[in-house]
């Protein structure tokens, strides 16, 4: 169902306080910057072999991510698991009973398509499935 480990969402105040860590000391190549209005977030994405780090900072003071910082403050925020087909995906955990946030995806980072599965379903972890844009050629 899955098939790749594809990101990890870091939660922090500001992405670009955050950068230089990541990109200047750790090394990672930034990829890509984006507004996903659709889940009120700044983000933007470090290489790191064949996955990612997704640094989320909040566009406006009531969004998710700023709730999540004002709660806990910033860290690891969730856990994203790349799939090929995610209405399949979606299909079979709600037959698995499984809680879901999101029944059916919403608009990701670079086209994808997302969906966010609720920590009580997997051990405390906010997990995300992500179904990557299509290659465009
Ligand atoms: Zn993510």
């Amino acid at each position: 169902m899955l098939s790749a480990l594809d990101h990890v969402g870091v939660a922090v105040e500001e992405i670009d306080a955050a950068l230089p860590f990541y990109r200047d000391v750790l090394g990672l190549e930034l990829v890509h910057r984006e507004t996903v209005a659709a889940q009120g977030v700044h983000a933007a994405l470090l290489d790191v072999g064949g996955g990612h780090v997704e640094l989320l900072a909040p566009i406006e003071a009531d969004s998710g991510i700023a709730r999540f910082l004002a709660r806990q403050g910033a860290g690891l925020h969730h856990v994203a698991y790349r799939v090929e087909d995610i209405e399949a995906v979606l299909r079979a955990l709600a037959a698995a009973g499984v809680r879901l946030i999101d029944d059916r995806p919403r608009p990701g980072i670079r086209g994808s398509r997302v969906a966010f599965v609720h920590p009580s379903a997997t051990g405390g972890v906010l997990s995300e499935i992500v179904q990557p844009a299509e290659p465009s050629n």
